[in-house]
């Protein structure tokens, strides 16, 4: 039985102050308890993962970065390693999310890299797929996602089976366009599929994330299909209760 993850990722935003009541009004609410067998996790920028790692110290809700260099150490200005994360309490990464793979070039190597990096050091890589809105409407959503799954799975063999994977349809990713239920499920078959043609094991164990302009109102309906194991929830994951509600869901 696969458990029901859910990630928060604030991207780019926070400071010192509002952190500081994000995280005791989401320690305090998961401490008022939550339907079992779940798993609660927030993906912050790096200057915040130490302020974050003092205050999740004692509670459920693990800590996450956003993403984490292919590079093990060295000559990398600017670049964050793996072994750094873990100092600073890192459980989870996020790898390869649509904004990186636009504005940062990320190519479907790299981002198996960096997951094999995080892997290396004990770390949970969430890995990040999904279509644009010009290739689910060419029909070629599947293939698109079956190709990134694919560069992924040959970069890492079964070391996958530690790993979760994140599907966020570009189109859906802070535009309000939540994916049908439906339509999300249908897409987290296909991976699944996709995973089970390299290793059954291993595509039964692996947790799917839906991601995409997820909300109170349709989370439950997402997390009730049988291929979606949770979400990775970026804009209502800054409104603390919101992310709350999302987390009972
Ligand atoms: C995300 O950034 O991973 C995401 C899913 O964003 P949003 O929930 O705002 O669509």
């Amino acid at each position: 039985m696969r458990p029901l993850i859910v990630v928060g990722n604030w991207k780019m935003n926070g400071s010192l102050t509002t952190n500081q009541a994000w995280l005791s009004t989401v320690v305090t609410g998961l401490q008022k308890g939550m339907p079992a067998g779940r798993r609660f996790a927030v993906c912050v920028p790096f200057p915040y993962l130490s302020q974050c790692m003092n205050a999740l110290s004692a509670s459920p809700l693990l800590l996450g970065a956003q993403d984490v260099s292919a590079h093990v150490s060295g000559a990398y200005t600017g670049e964050v390693s793996a072994n750094m994360l873990r100092d600073l309490g890192a459980s989870y990464v996020i790898v390869g999310h649509s904004e990186r793979r636009m504005h940062h070039f990320e190519t479907n190597d790299a981002v198996a890299l960096k997951a094999a990096c995080a892997l290396d050091e004990g770390i949970i890589p969430i890995i990040c797929v999904g279509e644009t809105a010009d290739e689910r409407n060419s029909g070629r959503a599947v293939d698109v996602v079956r190709g990134q799954v694919n560069a992924i799975v040959g970069q890492l063999q079964d070391r996958l089976v530690d790993s979760l994977i994140a599907y966020e349809p570009v189109w859906a990713i802070g535009t309000g366009k939540v994916a049908s239920a439906p339509i999300a499920q249908e897409m987290h078959r296909a991976i699944r599929l996709q995973l089970a043609e390299f290793d059954e094991e291993v595509a039964s164990h692996v947790g799917i994330l839906y991601g995409g302009s997820i909300k109170p109102e349709n989370a439950t309906e997402l997390f009730a299909m049988p291929d979606i194991d949770g979400g990775l929830v970026g804009g209502a994951s800054l409104d603390a209760k919101e992310f709350l509600e999302i987390c009972r869901a």
